[in-house]
C-alpha cells in the first residue's frame, strides 16, 4: 500500500467532546437527568479511517456505544477494545446492518454475534431464530421501527406488535433497545424528520404498555445534532423527554461528524448549524512523492493526452490514484484545473487523468523545490473531503469510505 490514512486522536476526542457539548446543550436548561449519549458510528471501517484504529480511542473516551457494519466488522473490533485497558465498561457494539437473509449466513453471523459480545439489530420475526439458537442466555437485540426510510425496520402497528409477541416467545434473547432512522435530518423544513419522530414516539410508547422494557432508545445522525432550524432543533430535546417517559437512556448515532464533517444543512442554512464549527478533520491521507520530472513546452501528460503543457513544466509523480480512491474526476479537464494535493503547505494541481495508481501533480510553482521523498497531502490540511466530493460530484461520505491505504494513529 502507497499511502497512510492517518487518524489523529486527538481531532477524534475533540469532536466526541464536541458532539457531547452539543448533546448536552440541545437538552438545557438541565433538569437533572443526563443529556442524550453518542453512539460512535464507526460503520464500513471507521468510514475510511480503520475501525479498529479509532474504536479503542472511542473507547478509552468514554464513548459507551459504537456502530459497526456486520458481524464480522464488529469482531475485529471487539478484539481491538479487549486489547486495551479500560477504565469503566467496555463499549456496546451494535450491528447496524440486519444479519443475512440466507440461514447459513444467519447461523454464522449469529454465532459471531454471541462470541463477540455484539448487540445486532432485527425487525422480523425470521431474524430471531439464529439469534436464539445461538444465545447464551441473554442476548440483547436492538429493534428498528421504519418510520419512513422503508429500509431496514418494523412499521408501527400491527407488525410491530406481532414482532414483540415473537420475540417474547424466545426467552434467550432480550429486547435492549428501540430505535428509528430519519430521511431528511440534514432539511431545514422538518416535516418529514417531525413525522417521523412522532410515529416513533408511538411505537415506544405501544412497546412500553405491551410490557417491553429496552434500556436505549435512538434516533438521529450527526445532521441532527448539527441541525438547528427552528423546526428541526427540537429532536434532541424529544429524544431527552422519552427518557423521561418510560425510564430508558437515550442516544443519537453519530457517523461524519465523529471524523470532523458535516452536510451542508439543505436549504443552505449556516446560521442553524450547530455541531459544524466545533469539529476537526481527522484524516490525514499522505503518500510520498515517487520522482520529479521536467516536462517541455508541448509535452502532453497522461492518458487521452488530455493536458498539453503551455510552457515548461515541473511535475510531481504521486504512487497513489483511483484504485486508492483518489477519483478519476479529479483529473484537470479541458484545460480547467481539476483537484489538487497539499507539497510543501502550498496547492499542487493534478495535471492530466489520474490513472489507477499514479498521479501527476504541477510543482513548477512551489519555489521550495520539492524533491522525490517529500511528504504528500492528499487530504487533510488544505484540501478537503468536501472539496473531493464537490469536484467528483458524489458526498464526503462516499469519498471516506473509498479511501485505501494504511490506517495508522498519531
Ligand atoms: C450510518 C448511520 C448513521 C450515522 O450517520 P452520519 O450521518 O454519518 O452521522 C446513523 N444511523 C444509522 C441507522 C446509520 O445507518
Amino acid at each position: 500500500m502507497t499511502s497512510i490514512l492517518e487518524v489523529s486522536g486527538q481531532r477524534l476526542r475533540a469532536n466526541v467532546r464536541g458532539i457531547d457539548h452539543t448533546l448536552a446543550e440541545a437538552v438545557a436548561p438541565s433538569d437533572g437527568r443526563a443529556h442524550p449519549a453518542l453512539l460512535a458510528v464507526i460503520k464500513a471501517n471507521g468510514y475510511g479511517h480503520g475501525a479498529t484504529i479509532c474504536a479503542p480511542i472511542l473507547a478509552r473516551a468514554g464513548v459507551p456505544w459504537l456502530g459497526v457494519t456486520d458481524a464480522w466488522e464488529g469482531a475485529a473490533v471487539r478484539e481491538s477494545v479487549n486489547r486495551i485497558e479500560l477504565d469503566g465498561p467496555p463499549p456496546s457494539i451494535l450491528v447496524m446492518s440486519g444479519p443475512p437473509g440466507d440461514a447459513a449466513g444467519a447461523r454464522v453471523a449469529a454465532e459471531e454475534v454471541v462470541r463477540h459480545a455484539l448487540t445486532p439489530v432485527v425487525w422480523n420475526a425470521e431474524q430471531l431464530a439464529p439469534l436464539a439458537a445461538a444465545s447464551a442466555g441473554d442476548q440483547p437485540v436492538h429493534l428498528e421501527i421504519d418510520t419512513g426510510m422503508s429500509r431496514q425496520g418494523v412499521p408501527p402497528g400491527e407488525a410491530l406488535q406481532r414482532l414483540l409477541e415473537a420475540l417474547g416467545r424466545q426467552p434467550g434473547l432480550r429486547l435492549d433497545g428501540v430505535f428509528t432512522h430519519f430521511a431528511t435530518a440534514e432539511a431545514a423544513d422538518a416535516r418529514q424528520t417531525t413525522r417521523q419522530m412522532e410515529l416513533f414516539e408511538a411505537a415506544v410508547a405501544a412497546i412500553f404498555s405491551s410490557g417491553g422494557k429496552p434500556g436505549w432508545l435512538h434516533v438521529g445522525n450527526s445532521s441532527t445534532i448539527d441541525n438547528a432550524a427552528p423546526a428541526a432543533a427540537s429532536m434532541i430535546s424529544r429524544l431527552h423527554a422519552l427518557a423521561g417517559a418510560t425510564g430508558a437512556r437515550v442516544m443519537v448515532r453519530c457517523g461524519l461528524g465523529l471524523y470532523g464533517i458535516c452536510l451542508p444543512l439543505a436549504p443552505d442554512a449556516p446560521a442553524s448549524e450547530r455541531l459544524r464549527p466545533r469539529l476537526y478533520p481527522v484524516l490525514t491521507w499522505r503518500t510520498t512523492i515517487t520522482s520529479i520530472l521536467e516536462i517541455p513546452e508541448g509535452a502532453s501528460v497522461g492518458y487521452s493526452a488530455t493536458f498539453t503543457a503551455d510552457r515548461p513544466m515541473r511535475l510531481a509523480l504521486i504512487p497513489v490514484g483511483y484504485a486508492d480512491g483518489l477519483r478519476r474526476s479529479l483529473s484537470s479537464r479541458d484545460g480547467r484545473t481539476g483537484g489538487w494535493v497539499m507539497i510543501h503547505n502550498r496547492r499542487a494541481p493534478i495535471v492530466g487523468r489520474v490513472s489507477m495508481n499514479l498521479t501527476t501533480v504541477d510543482v513548477t510553482g512551489i519555489g521550495s523545490m520539492p524533491k522525490a521523498g517529500d511528504d504528500v497531502i492528499l487530504l487533510g490540511d488544505g484540501v478537503s473531503a468536501e472539496d473531493h466530493g464537490r469536484l467528483a460530484d458524489c458526498l464526503p461520505y462516499e469519498i471516506l469510505c473509498g479511501l485505501r491505504g494504511v490506517p495508522v494513529s498519531a
